[in-house]
């Protein structure tokens, strides 16, 4: 049984009054760890703030992104072990943000995901497809390749200490959601793709949907079969929101595909 998970990803957004109230809210809110997993990813300069809000809560917390190397002259880069000393337990690599406005490559993804392992920390790979590339028929070749990347890296072992998650380019920040069928069958394709390198692993593997997640839509796309759970942008930022996405993602009856 895989423990469903929802992370919000505040990306570029926050400042210190603001995200004392969502936090707090989100600390006092959030009952228990037992049925689902919540994470808030912040801005570096916020996770000191982050450690001392969520601290004694069960809300976890994390980072956008990581640098691949342990230290060094990489100036305005962040290590694992940084974030490790902030009390991060995940950590988001290749974001397509990151991706398409940083350059990064599926290689340097799948270093960042080596490194962020070395550290302790549990990655959230994200895939995902353009539209020009879902209207192309590409979606199963661009997933596949970002995730054979990573596996050809790390292995399956190393894939079964992180989180996978498929967002579709075309429905970030974008109000356009994938429907529930259309990412099912998405999560399907990278669940088989994982079983074809080891079946436990994907059994255990949880894989989120992101992209334009909402306490309206959240509960659908959640009781798909092979969804267990959402990487949340937008919606993560108002504390009410993201707690009721977090409460829909708790276990239920899954829909068979
Ligand atoms: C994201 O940033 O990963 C994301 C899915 O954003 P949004 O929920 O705003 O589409």
């Amino acid at each position: 049984m895989r423990k469903p998970l929802v992370v919000g990803n505040w990306k570029m957004h926050g400042n210190l009054a603001a995200n004392a109230k969502l936090l707090a809210a989100l600390a006092e809110g959030w009952p228990s760890s037992k049925q689902a997993d919540c994470v808030v990813c912040a801005p570096y300069p916020y996770l000191f703030q982050a450690q001392a809000l969520l601290g004694s809560s069960d809300v976890r917390w994390g980072a956008q992104s990581l640098n691949a190397e342990g230290q060094g002259a990489f100036t305005g880069e962040v290590s694992g072990s940084m974030l490790r000393d902030f009390g991060c337990k995940y950590v988001i690599v290749g974001h397509s943000e990151r991706r398409q406005l940083y350059g990064e490559t599926n290689d340097a993804v799948a270093a960042k995901y080596a490194a962020a392992l070395s550290h302790g920390l549990e990655p959230i790979l994200c895939v995902g497809e353009t539209l020009a590339q879902r209207e192309a028929g590409h979606t199963e070749a661009v997933v596949a390749e970002q995730l054979d990347a990573v596996l050809l890296t790390v292995g399956p072992a190393g894939l079964s200490k992180g989180v996978l998650a498929y967002e579709p380019v075309w429905a970030i920040g974008t109000g356009k959601t994938a429907s529930p069928a259309q990412a099912q069958a998405v999560h399907k394709f990278l669940r088989g793709k994982v079983a074809a390198a080891d079946v436990d692993v994907a059994n255990g593997l949880r894989i989120l949907y992101g992209g334009s997640v909402k306490a309206s839509n959240a509960e659908t796309l959640f009781a798909q079969m092979d969804i267990d759970g959402g990487l949340v942008g937008g919606a993560s930022l108002q504390w009410d929101e993201f707690l009721s996405i977090c409460l829909a993602a708790r276990p239920k009856a899954k829909v068979a595909s």
